[in-house]
């Protein structure tokens, strides 16, 4: 008999103490439950591991999840153990003694997770064991994976495609929040999901307010400003390099911020230790290369600043996804240049790939760079560029409170063009605004002779900075990084004539900076709080965190696996005095209920306050 939807409402009331489904997880759940495979695209904080968890506790059997990293696979596995379900992971971390005591409870129909990374999966002794054992599903996690459009590429991804023909008649469920069509079809055919229905959530992330901006002068001082800005929030902070990583946490530090560092270049054991002290604290700056983020649920992150821009708006919206998993609002903070987009083109054409997939990513460099410097909703380009239709604006980024004025300057840009045509893509930007005002020192007869030497005379040299900014992200200058002194020449010759002829105008913006403590920047003040609580409840809450937080480290876990801001927002601002009404919010389930229930209880009515500690001391002394 198979089980229905009514009964997997139940186990997400009873276990997850969840009232409904969200979004499309019924739909997702119901194919499961039919026996049929599917590809489900939600998006981050959408709720997506319930959707093969739920199915897995009903069909008979265990369910497999197959997924990229240890720390995402150990914070499901305490997630799940703690709202009382049986769960378990074999992984490189497990001791034998676990993995014989997990082999056990598998074969006694007693588990119904089973949390394995790929490769591990894929070992012949494993495949021989799991043929012999009743598999409810297999769930393959951060599909994306498989795809090489995509940017998390990982080979060993590749072999799950065995998984079809080895278990034909479990189902397999497929879950990413990021795929654009081409990435779905190439997990489709990579993992054998042919005739899988795909189920495909809006993209829309309306707690997430993006802003983004052209890199001005030391984009350090930038992202200090902005840190600063935030203070008492956990963030995560973007850079393109390990140096680069290490250096702006310690500016960040000597500001006061509570900065650390994170990348691949870090020992394991001080990357697993800086990892740790940012999940458990309610307050900490992770800066990091993009070593650091798939498999990294915390919750209330509450923004996310790209020092360095992403690779691809895919990338874009997983890392900025990294903020608000929580559903209270967050942002998401952007800096680019134009050098960075002549970087990413270079990088590109010095990789060892398939001509056609490079031009594949060099068309999604260009997309993501006509998103970071367009004129429109940002939301609704990222929205569009994964294939939703009638997007409407999503009246929070920074293009919809401050629509940019745009400036013809079509006249200007054809010196600019015709200086640099002239000068033959020898020459950095400096010298090229130098010409063009006629102030280039030492000119040669050359130079000097040049119809363009000195035309420029209607712009200030930041005005020209600027200009040149604009022609490089439009593609008609292009620059060539030459190991850090880069060289500026005419980009697409055809557009270029276009732009000589008149038949292609060229505007600019007025300068970002201009908006700067203006409007966007009172609209981020204005913004609700990291969590919308009256201040009545303030002090309820934080009494609430603080019991959390002991208890978090009492079971050496991260907070939020005990239970989320949301769920201790919702207990400080409706006060449960009983343990059906505790049971009625969000996010506690029975096993919670149990776990905590009195003791929440007491603190909300305000009983035991003092007694947290000493009682923690005795605990700790009785280790
Ligand atoms: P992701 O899709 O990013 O993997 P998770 O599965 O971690 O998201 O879920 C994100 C959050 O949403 C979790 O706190 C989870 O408990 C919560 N959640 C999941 N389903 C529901 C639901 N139906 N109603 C309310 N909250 C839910
Ligand atoms: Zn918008």
């Amino acid at each position: 008999m198979t089980a229905t939807l009514d009964q997997a409402r139940e186990v997400l009331r009873r276990t997850f103490g969840h009232a409904e489904f969200r979004g499309r997880q019924a739909e997702v759940i119901g194919e499961l439950l039919a026996g049929r495979s599917a590809l489900a695209v939600l998006p981050t904080g959408g709720g997506k591991s319930v959707c093969y968890q739920i199915p897995a506790m009903l069909r008979p059997g265990v369910g497999l999840v197959v997924s990229p990293l240890i720390a995402l696979m150990s914070d499901q596995v305490a997630g799940l153990r703690q709202a009382g379900v049986a769960a378990a992971r074999l992984d490189s971390n497990t001791t034998l003694d676990e993995r014989s005591a997990t082999w056990r409870r598998i074969e006694a129909g007693e588990l119904d997770l089973l949390y394995v990374s790929p490769e591990g999966l894929l070992q012949p002794h494993m495949i021989d064991r799991l043929a012999r054992t009743p598999l409810a599903l297999i769930a393959i996690d951060e599909a994306h994976c498989v795809s090489q459009w995509g940017h998390d590429f990982r080979p060993e991804y590749r072999m799950l495609g065995r998984l079809a023909e080895l278990f034909p008649d479990v189902p397999r469920i497929a879950v990413t929040a990021t795929a654009d069509s081409r990435t779905r079809e190439d997990i489709r055919a990579e993992l054998h999901l042919e005739g899988a229905r795909e189920i495909v959530a809006s993209f829309a992330r309306p707690e997430l307010a993006l802003f983004a901006e052209r890199k001005r002068g030391a984009a350090h001082k930038r992202v200090t400003e902005l840190v600063a800005a935030r203070p008492g929030r956990s963030g995560v902070v973007y850079t393109g390099s390990r140096d680069g990583a290490d250096r702006l946490a310690e500016t960040l530090r000597e500001a006061g911020a509570p900065a650390l560092a994170y990348h691949a270049g870090l020992d394991k054991r001080v990357r697993a230790e800086r990892l740790e002290r940012f999940l458990a604290a309610d307050e900490a700056v992770m800066v990091a290369t993009i070593a650091f983020g798939m498999g990294v649920d915390k919750p209330d992150v509450r923004y996310v600043i790209h020092a360095d821009p992403p690779a691809s708006i895919e990338a874009y919206w997983q890392e900025i996804g990294r903020a608000g998993r929580d559903g209270e609002p967050a942002e998401g903070i952007t800096l680019y240049g134009s050098s960075d987009l002549s970087w990413a083109l270079r990088r590109l054409e010095g990789r060892d790939v398939e001509p056609g997939v490079k031009q594949v990513q060099g068309r999604k460099v260009w997309q993501l760079y006509a998103m970071l410097d367009g004129t429109g909703c940002r939301a609704a380009a990222v929205r569009r560029y994964f294939g939703e239709t009638g997007v409407e604006p999503c009246g929070q980024c920074d293009l919809c409170l401050t629509p940019p004025e745009a400036t013809d300057a079509t006249e200007a840009a054809q010196k600019a063009l015709s200086a640099a045509h002239r000068l033959g893509g020898r020459f950095g930007r400096g010298r090229l605004v130098d010409h063009l005002l006629g102030k280039t020192k030492e000119v040669s007869d050359f130079e000097a002779g040049l119809s363009t030497f000195g035309v420029g005379q209607e712009l200030s040299a930041a005005g020209w900075r600027e200009l040149i900014d604009q022609l490089l992200f439009d593609g008609l200058l292009k620059e060539d990084p030459n190991d850090g002194r880069p060289l500026i020449g005419v980009g697409e010759m055809d557009a270029v004539r276009e732009v000589y002829r008149g038949a292609r105008r060229v505007s600019v913006r007025r300068a970002p900076q201009a908006a700067e403590g203006g409007k966007a920047r009172r609209a981020r003040r204005t913004r609700e709080p990291a969590v919308a609580l009256r201040p009545e409840d303030q002090p309820l809450f934080e009494r609430l965190r603080a019991w959390r937080r002991d208890e978090a480290s009492r079971q050496a876990l991260p907070p939020y696996v005990i239970f989320h801001d949301r769920t201790l927002s919702d207990i400080a601002r409706l006060k449960p005095e009983s343990l059906p009404a505790l049971a009625g919010i969000s996010g506690v389930g029975e096993g919670k209920l149990e776990r905590y229930g009195e003791r929440v209880l007491e603190i909300v009515r305000g009983e035991g306050g003092d007694r947290g500690r000493p009682e923690l001391l005795v605990e700790h002394a009785q280790d």
